[in-house]
C-alpha cells in the first residue's frame, strides 16, 4: 500500500450479500475517504417467487445500484445466473479480472461452509483468484497485481467443519441505520422474497416508513449478536471502554491464501479502531 487510502473489494453471491455482511464497514470505509467496491457474481435472477430471469436481474442490478449509492461505494452485478454459479476456470478468469482492474488492498468473500451453493462457490472462485492474480501468464490481458491482496471471509453462522473465527470485528453503532437505509434499496428481496422463502410474507407492511421500523426490528438482532459474541475481540482491538459499549458489530475471519493480516497493516486496513 503506498499511502493509507485503503481500497476494498466486497464479493457476494447475490446482490444483497456484500451489503448484509460488510455495509456497515462499506459505510464507515465511505465516510473515512476510503474506497469500497461491491460485487455480486450472480445477477440475481433466481431471488422470487412470482417473477424472474432478465426482468428480475434488471431489478436487482437497479437495488444493488441504489443500495452502494446509501453506502458510498460502486455495487455491480455479473450476468452469472443465480443458482447456478460453478467454480469454473472461466468464472475465475472473470474473478482475476476483476480483482486486478480494481486493485484492492483488501478483498472480502464467503466461507466455503455456508448455506447456499452459490456463496460457497463464490467463496472458492475469490480463493481461487487469490495470488493467480500475481501471475503475468494468467488472464495475460490484463497487468497483474505485483501484490496479492489481503483477504477475509464475511460472517455466517454455520459451525462445520469448524465455525467463524473472529480474527477482525468492527464496531457498526454510528452506520447501523445506514446499512439499513442499504438494504431498504432490496426491495424485491427484504419485503418480497425473503420473507416469502421464511413463510413470513403475511407480516411485511405495505407502507414504506413501516416497512423500514420491520426491518430494522428483523436485522438488528444479528449485528447486536455479532458484537455479544465476540465481545473479547472487541475489547482487545477497540479498548476496554469501548469495547465494552459497542452495540453493534460486523465481523471477518482471515483467509490465508491473500496476503498475511499482520499487527502492522490491521490497523491501516480496518482504520476504526483509535476513535
Ligand atoms: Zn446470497
Amino acid at each position: 500500500m503506498a499511502t493509507d487510502h485503503v481500497k476494498v473489494l466486497i464479493i457476494g453471491a447475490h446482490p444483497d450479500d456484500p451489503d448484509s455482511a460488510a455495509g456497515g464497514v462499506a459505510a464507515l470505509y465511505s465516510q473515512h475517504g476510503h474506497q469500497v467496491k461491491m460485487v455480486s457474481m450472480t445477477n440475481g435472477d433466481a431471488g422470487h417467487y412470482e417473477m424472474g430471469g432478465a426482468p428480475l436481474a434488471w431489478r436487482r442490478r437497479k437495488e444493488a445500484a441504489e443500495a452502494g449509492a446509501c453506502l458510498g461505494c460502486e455495487y455491480i452485478t455479473l450476468d452469472n445466473h443465480d443458482g447456478a454459479l460453478l467454480p469454473t476456470l472461466q468464472v475465475r478468469c472473470q474473478v482475476i479480472g476483476i480483482i486486478r482492474e480494481f486493485k484492492p488492498d483488501l478483498t472480502m468473500t464467503h466461507r466455503l461452509c455456508t448455506y447456499h451453493p452459490d456463496h460457497r462457490y463464490t467463496g472458492q472462485l475469490v480463493q481461487d483468484a487469490l495470488y493467480m492474480v500475481t501471475v503475468p501468464n494468467v488472464v495475460s490481458h490484463v497487468p497483474h497485481l505485483r501484490v496479492n491482496p489481503v483477504a477475509v471471509y464475511l460472517w455466517d453462522r454455520f459451525r462445520r467443519p469448524y465455525p467463524f473465527t473472529p480474527d477482525v470485528v468492527v464496531g457498526i453503532d454510528e452506520v447501523l441505520e445506514k446499512k439499513l437505509d442499504a438494504l431498504h434499496c432490496h426491495t424485491s428481496q427484504m419485503y418480497e422474497w425473503l420473507p416469502y422463502n421464511r413463510g413470513t410474507l403475511d407480516q411485511v407492511p405495505k407502507d414504506t416508513a413501516e416497512r423500514r421500523s420491520w426491518l430494522r426490528e428483523s436485522r438488528e438482532p444479528r449485528a447486536r449478536q455479532i458484537a455479544d459474541l465476540y465481545r473479547d475481540r472487541l475489547i482487545e482491538l477497540y479498548g476496554g471502554e469501548k469495547g465494552k459499549q459497542i452495540r453493534y458489530a460486523e465481523a471477518f475471519e482471515v483467509c490465508e491464501y491473500g496476503a498475511p493480516l499482520s499487527d502492522a497493516n490491521l490497523k491501516t486496513l480496518f482504520p476504526f479502531f483509535d476513535g
